[in-house]
């Protein structure tokens, strides 16, 4: 492929078995990629996306970028974190979808960092219109004389999604020099970039595992569309044709629940487990949900003992400490802490 691209992320990421998980679950075996350690300020798929969509705006001059996302968006603080590096102005637009009086919410996790990276931020309600927004934006600093570039919601566009076909390509190598057999690929999926890539990156080298994405927010209909939409772009992009149909794209929205950023049971336990059996962090709005499908999968029979499953960790664990009361400890957890503290013999340690 020969697109622009900064190299900013530590790639290769990971590729870990997670046999404690496993173990705890009593199914197939599951493997996690680890995009939480792409590196970039907490890490997550967006840096994969932006190394393309920042080459693209030096490319093209840039020297502010806007976009959007949800108050605790992580795109957002992946773009703001990156146009620090690069020493751009960066814009974004977050709409206040849910929590509006939750202090943590509202500037811890996510948002803390967005300040951090000196983002200017703008805060609009929920269903505004953020492509319009961004257009006057774009608009206004044009006429102010600066060169700014729009980047869509997620950096869902082919050139973000060409990250992922790469992704792909790096996946395929460390399944290969393993020799394993991946029987499935679960992931979390929000707008649609990250499974169109993989889909066009798999495609491109017979990789035959199926994809299944959890949606985190849209009807399962709506996001299947707009994957096969963006990957079918994404293949044309990168000179593939169109041979990617509609059944390589599954999306289940089973485990939305009562919608976008809103945790879960299933996405809080499933935090809770991956934290205890294998002291990685999920966050409640993307990985929690993923993982909450992946395991009532599991639970339900769905593979069986010997397959390899393919968890693909998205990041977002900076969006853990916007949710500080989602995980308040229950009781029995907090009396044993008590108990083991009372235990401690002063000055032993
Ligand atoms: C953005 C995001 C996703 C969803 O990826 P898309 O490419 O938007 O579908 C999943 N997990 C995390 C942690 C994210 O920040």
């Amino acid at each position: 492929m020969q697109f622009p691209k900064l190299h900013v992320a530590h790639l290769p990421t990971p590729f870990e078995p997670l046999d404690r998980l496993s173990a705890r679950l009593g199914g197939p075996r599951i493997w996690m990629k680890r995009d939480d350690c792409t590196g970039l300020a907490t890490g997550g798929n967006k840096t994969r996306k932006l190394e393309y969509l920042m080459a693209d705006a030096l490319h093209r001059e840039a020297d502010t970028v806007i976009t959007v996302g949800a108050v605790q968006s992580n795109h957002a603080r992946q773009t703001a974190a990156f146009a620090a590096r690069l020493g751009l102005k960066c814009l974004v637009y977050l709409e206040t979808r849910l929590r509006a009086g939750d202090p943590n919410y509202n500037s811890n996790g996510n948002m803390l960092l967005d300040r951090l990276f000196g983002a200017e931020i703008a805060i609009v309600p929920a269903g505004a219109d953020a492509d319009a927004l961004m257009a006057e934006a774009d608009q206004r600093c044009r006429e102010a004389g600066s060169t700014p570039y729009v980047i869509p919601t997620g950096g869902s566009t082919p050139v973000g999604a060409l990250g992922y076909v790469q992704a792909a390509g790096e996946l395929y190598r460390q399944v290969a020099d393993l020799k394993l057999n991946v029987d499935e690929v679960v992931l979390a999926t929000g707008s649609a970039g990250t499974q169109a890539g993989l889909l066009v990156g798999f495609r491109s080298r017979a990789f035959r595992a199926p994809v299944w994405g959890v949606s985190v927010g849209k009807a399962g209909d709506v996001l299947e569309a707009a994957v096969l939409k963006l990957a079918l772009s994404t293949a044309d992009l990168v000179g593939l044709g169109e041979d990617i149909g509609p059944d390589k794209v599954a999306v289940s929205s089973d485990y939305v629940g009562e919608g976008y950023g809103k945790p879960t049971a299933g996405a809080i336990e499933a935090v809770r487990l991956l934290a205890q059996t294998e002291g990685i962090l999920l966050d409640p709005v993307y990985t929690g949900k993923a993982m909450a499908g992946l395991i009532d999968r599991i639970r339900g029979g769905h593979y069986r003992s010997g397959q390899n499953i393919v968890f693909w960790h998205t990041g977002g664990g900076a969006g853990l400490f916007a949710y500080v009361d989602d995980f308040a400890v229950p009781d029995g957890e907090g009396a044993r802490a008590t108990r083991l503290a009372d235990a401690r013999v002063p000055g032993a340690i």
